[in-house]
């Protein structure tokens, strides 16, 4: 299955291992939790800031 960026909305490539090309990020706490995925190219751009920007998305 592939995963979207959820901030570029661009397919996020897996490797030969179906590792993601990028990052998983939790947003809030227990069963309200979500997690959102990120591609590389984003996740560079936005670093320390990507839990934070995402949480206002
Ligand atoms: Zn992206």
């Amino acid at each position: 299955m592939v995963q979207k960026c959820i901030l570029c909305k661009e397919d996020i490539e897996t490797t030969f291992l179906e590792k993601l090309c990028g990052t998983v990020v939790k947003v809030g706490e227990g069963e309200s939790s979500k997690k959102h995925y990120v591609c590389s190219v984003c996740q560079k751009e936005h670093g320390e800031n990507l839990k934070e920007k995402i949480s206002k998305l």
